[in-house]
Parts: structure tokens; C-alpha cells; sequence
């Protein structure tokens, strides 16, 4: 059982989580993963960045709400544990001392850092079960999830993870203590410290699940499991009983906030089943997500992504092909971790375009005019054309595969709310039609797509 950032964001929330688990663990054995408290990483990356600047008042000033937060939450659950909480904190007073002292943030030492809220989270949750006479122990993830170093933005290694997952939780679950294990956060093989992205705490959970072979993961959150469409943009959304892995892999990188992108891929191999649910309704069946749909249903949900910008490339020469410059582009975007959203060309001539978040846009040009340099200096490839006023709407379901006339009414439906389509990809699988909308359309355009597919 995963609990997110607001299922653990007070007393009263630590409560019920640990009543969840409890219910569950009467039934059989239950390794839990927490996020920090809501608003605390934020809070820390926050810190780091004063820190940096050596803006120490700014610095101690986060650091006493992050003591209050803390401790209101142990005393709202009767728990005398300011000792272990001022432990941590000092702690992480200690690695954001050394940024003030160099006035940087090296990448390891944000990581181990920021991995403190999960670990107050832990220890809160823990303690709590324990006092209310249930075993069970707080572990840092640093010791269970094995990555490569790549700080920031991790990635498992599985085979080595597995082994000591085992080595340092299995006892535990023999000796019928509930392990209340940090997400977010991992250890390279030689022990530095290293997080899987933000919003990492279900990559975390599943990770875990696979490497224990868990026979189920349940990812608790604030909402009633995956809708058909954001329920702020479209009142009449609905949550999905059954989705498979694809089709949720899919919504989650086309902007569905409900799972971490990269949550699923652990878990396919073993044929895990995940629930989605929400902890503030817990009695809601939520979704279920599963390697298989017993049938596959058309269309299933619409998602958008507000804030992203289109890129342009274009070959200028006639002697240069438009594989080459994008062979080029993408080849200098992978280096940079960039994560490309949707990418579009209409034939390897012509100009080519992809999408990427609006807060990666600076990086993502940075890093494509130091890949292209030569090819820009001389005028081979045009100079690069940047639009921020788009949005990504994208219609996922694995039953559209095949199902003639769906994408022309998707397009008739969207024209018919006068919102002009910028591009548009389907790969072949035909699981995701992505459509790039002027920004100010995106919300009748969501709307009008999902009156059509009858979501
Ligand atoms: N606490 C981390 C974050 O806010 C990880 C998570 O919430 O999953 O990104
Ligand atoms: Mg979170």
C-alpha cells in the first residue's frame, strides 16, 4: 500500500491511513510506502534554494515550519517522538549547511536531503501503529531500492533491488512487523543517495511490489480512482472501474495526475494488479488496473496537459535531411533527460515538431542549440520556432485500435467548437490519438471529445 503526499498530510489523515492498513494487514501480510507530507518536498527543494543563495533567514524560516508541521502531526497523535523528528531535521539542517558554505546544490546532496520528508513521514506513520499496538518499522529506502545514479530522476536496478529488499524486509514481514518504507528515494550500488523524480513514491511502491512479488499494490490518493476526463474540466467525467496497464501507462504520460508515469513497467513483467483508490472514500471501489481488459472498450478518457510548448525544427538545406536533424535533436534531448511529450512529422522533408512541459522549455532549447550548433550556425536548419501558446489533449483506449471513423469525429468535434489543431500523432498501436490545441481552446475541446467518444 502506497499513501500519497495528502493522505498523509495530517494527524487525522496519518490516522486513517494507519486504520487502512491495519484493516488490510488483519488479512494478510502488507509492506506500506509513504510520500511526505502534503507541501513537504516542495518545502525542502524551497530550502535548498535559499540555501543556494545564502539567504539564511529565508532558510531558518522554512526550517521552523518544517519542525511545526512535524510535530503538530506527532502531537495530534499523542506521540512523543520530537526527539527522532529533531534528529532528522538536523540532519537535513546538516546537507543544506554544506549548500549555504559552497552556495550550490549538488545533485547528491539535494537527494539525500530532500528524501527527509519521506523519512518524518515514515517515522510519523510507524510510530503511530506502534503506539496503538500494531509492530511496525520505519526502513529508509536507501537501503531496499538499488538505482543507477542518475540523481534526480533514477531508475531501478531491478535484480539488485530484489535482493535486498528481500534481505532487509522479508524478516520483517516473517516476524509480523509492518514495514512503513520511505518512497521517493533510493542509493546508488556504492550508497549515495539518489530520488526517482518527483512524484516518485508510486514508481517507489511498485518498484517494491515487484521486487517482493507483491499480489497486489494499492496506491492510495485524494481522488476516486482514474476518470474518463480532468472532473475540473469536464463535470460530467467518471471514474473507471478496470483500465489495463497500457491504457493507464499512457494517461499518466499524457498528463493524468492519478499515477507516476513510470509506475507501471515494474509491475507488467509480474502481472501485478494495482488499485487506485482514495483514502478520504475509502469504502469507493476506485480503479483497477490490470495487464489484461477482459473487453476493450473503444475510447476510454481524454487527458490534457495545459502548460507545454510546441518546438519546431527545420531542415533549411536541401542537401540535409530532416532524419538527421532529428536523429540530431532527439539524440541531444535523451542525453539531457528530456522528456518528450508527442512528436509529429509530416514526412522526414519537411519540418518536424514535439512537445515538451512548459517548465522543461528552457532546458530542452539550451540543450537542442548545443546538439544542433553547427547545423544552426551555417543555416542548415532553420532557427528553432518555440510556441507556448498550446495545449496537449490526447483520447486513449485500447479498443480504438482498428475502430474506423473514430479519429475523424474526434477532429469534426473539436472543429466544431472553432479550436484550431496544431498537430497531431496516433502511433500505430493506435492506443493514443495526441492532439496539440491552441491553449485557450483546450477546455471546450476537452469537453466536446468527450461528449463525443461517450465517455
Ligand atoms: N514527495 C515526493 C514529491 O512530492 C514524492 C511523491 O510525492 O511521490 O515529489
Ligand atoms: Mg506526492
Amino acid at each position: 500500500m502506497k499513501f500519497g503526499g495528502t493522505s498523509m498530510g495530517s494527524a487525522e489523515r496519518i490516522r486513517v491511513a494507519a486504520r487502512l492498513v491495519r484493516e488490510q494487514r488483519d488479512k494478510r501480510p502488507v509492506v506500506v510506502v509513504v510520500s511526505a507530507m502534503s507541501k513537504i518536498t516542495d518545502l525542502l527543494l524551497d530550502t535548498m534554494k535559499h540555501a543556494e543563495v545564502r539567504d539564511e533567514a529565508g532558510l531558518a524560516q522554512n526550517v521552523r515550519i518544517l519542525r511545526a508541521r512535524h510535530k503538530e502531526a506527532a502531537a495530534g497523535l499523542n506521540l512523543d517522538i520530537g526527539e527522532c523528528i529533531d534528529d532528522l531535521i538536523a540532519e537535513f539542517q546538516r546537507l543544506v549547511g554544506g549548500m549555504l558554505m559552497l552556495g550550490e546544490r549538488p545533485a547528491r546532496s539535494v537527494d539525500e536531503a530532500v528524501a527527509i520528508g519521506e523519512r518524518l513521514s515514515a517515522l510519523l506513520l510507524a510510530s503511530f501503529l506502534v503506539s496503538e499496538g500494531t509492530a511496525a518499522a520505519a526502513v529508509n529506502a536507501a537501503q531496499l531500492i538499488v538505482t543507477d545514479p542518475v540523481f534526480g530522476n533514477a531508475s531501478p536496478l531491478m535484480d539488485l533491488t530484489e535482493r535486498k529488499a528481500a534481505a532487509v524486509l522479508q524478516p520483517l514481514i516473517d516476524g509480523g512487523t509492518i514495514p512503513i518504507a520511505t518512497g521517493f528515494n533510493g542509493a546508488t550500488v556504492d550508497g549515495r543517495s539518489t530520488t526517482l523524480g518527483r512524484g516518485g513514491s508510486d514508481f517507489s511502491a511498485s518498484i517494491l511490489s515487484a521486487a517482493l512479488d507483491a499480489a497486489e499494490l494499492w496506491i492510495w490518493t485524494d481522488v476516486d480512482g482514474i476518470m474518463t476526463a480532468d472532473p475540473r474540466l469536464v463535470p460530467e467525467a467518471r471514474v473507471l472501474e478496470e483500465v489495463s496497464f497500457s491504457e493507464a501507462a499512457e494517461l499518466a504520460y499524457n498528463g493524468a495526475k492519478v499515477l507516476h508515469p513510470r509506475t507501471l513497467a515494474p509491475l507488467v513483467e509480474k502481472h501485478i494488479p494495482v488499485w487506485s483508490k482514495n483514502s478520504f472514500a475509502p469504502e469507493k471501489p476506485g480503479t483497477r488496473i490490470v495487464p489484461v481488459l477482459s473487453v476493450s472498450q473503444g475510447a476510454r478518457a481524454v487527458t490534457s496537459m495545459r502548460n507545454v510548448a510546441l518546438i519546431s525544427l527545420e531542415p533549411a538545406h536541401a542537401g540535409l535531411s530532416g532524419v538527421h536533424v532529428l536523429a540530431r535533436a532527439m539524440d541531444s534531448l535523451a542525453r539531457g533527460n528530456v522528456e518528450v511529450l508527442t512528436i509529429s512529422a509530416s514526412s522526414y522533408r519537411q519540418s518536424f515538431c514535439f512537445l515538451v512541459r512548459d517548465d522543461e522549455l528552457a532546458r530542452t532549447v539550451e540543450i537542442l542549440e548545443a546538439g544542433l550548433s553547427m547545423e544552426l550556425a551555417h543555416g542548415y536548419v532553420s532557427p528553432i520556432s518555440i510556441d507556448r501558446e498550446v495545449s496537449l489533449l490526447a483520447v486513449v483506449g485500447e479498443g480504438m485500435r482498428g475502430t474506423q471513423g473514430l479519429a475523424g469525429r474526434i477532429f469534426t468535434a473539436i472543429s466544431r467548437e472553432n479550436v484550431n489543431i496544431m498537430a497531431i500523432a496516433q502511433g500505430s498501436s493506435e492506443l493514443t490519438i495526441a492532439i496539440v490545441v491552441r491553449r485557450e481552446g483546450l477546455e471546450k475541446a476537452v469537453r466536446a471529445v468527450h461528449a463525443e467518444c461517450h465517455l
